[in-house]
């Protein structure tokens, strides 16, 4: 099946905070388009929609980005570190497995979810909203400002 994406449509681009916001929101758990509802149903399942704006969310499919960026950022803070302790001190191989694949896993689990986040605001900044096997455009609801404050 090939594969093919569209940009966001202008009226869901307007209802999308900017992109450093978005992956913001994402990162923390909340909605990339109003910051005000929950993301996950859980540690990785997402929401069908959000609470607040009723943005359906539960059809992006961030599939295998969210491991992808998360061991590039934990290879990248932790093997340097590795290299200076093998150098420095040559630890046995035992302590190396006893100490760095614990903390490899630990980190990658505290980092998966954020990450995931932020792929999923990422992929709703590109258009990425899980139209494209046909499914409608999702519209975010535009903001209501109350006439006299
Ligand atoms: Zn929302």
């Amino acid at each position: 099946m090939p594969w093919t994406s569209e940009p966001a449509p202008a009226a869901v681009a307007a209802a999308l905070p900017p992109i450093g916001t978005a992956l913001a929101r994402g990162a923390m758990g909340r909605c990339p388009v109003c910051g005000q509802g929950k993301l996950f149903n859980g540690y990785l399942r997402l929401v069908d929609e959000c609470s607040q704006c009723h943005t359906p969310l539960g059809r992006i499919r961030a599939d295998d980005a969210p491991p992808y960026f998360t061991i590039l950022i934990v290879g990248h803070v932790l093997v340097p570190i590795v290299f200076v302790v093998e150098r420095a001190w040559h630890p046995p191989m035992w302590v190396h497995m006893a100490v760095w694949l614990p903390l490899f896993a630990i980190l990658s689990a505290l980092f998966l979810r954020p990450v995931k986040g932020a792929v999923v605001a990422w992929m709703m900044r590109l258009g990425l909203t899980g139209t494209e096997q046909g499914a409608q455009i999702p519209t975010p609801p535009t903001r209501t400002v109350p006439r006299d404050a």
